[in-house]
């Protein structure tokens, strides 16, 4: 079970819990869901546009999706400076 986010709200779906407010059980796998599903949060992005979440790279400082060693690296930048 993986997740996936948007790239435009960071909706994050999980596999795992599904989304059964969209109609979509826990462990309803991502690539079953309609292509034209549109996010739930932004309307915006549909389903071929979302990321998995392990590619997906957020753009502010301290964004709690950002993994604990990207968070590392940047402090180690800044140290630098
Ligand atoms: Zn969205």
């Amino acid at each position: 079970m993986s997740q996936w986010i948007c790239p435009n709200c960071e909706y994050v779906y999980d596999e795992t819990k599904g989304d059964p407010r969209e109609g979509w059980p826990a462990g309803t796998r991502f690539a079953d869901i309609d292509a034209d599903w549109t996010c739930p949060d932004c309307g915006v992005r549909e389903q071929v546009d979302f990321l998995p979440i392990e590619e997906f790279v957020h753009n502010d400082q301290e964004g709690p999706i950002i993994a604990a060693e990207t968070r590392g690296s940047t402090a180690t930048e800044g140290a630098e400076q």
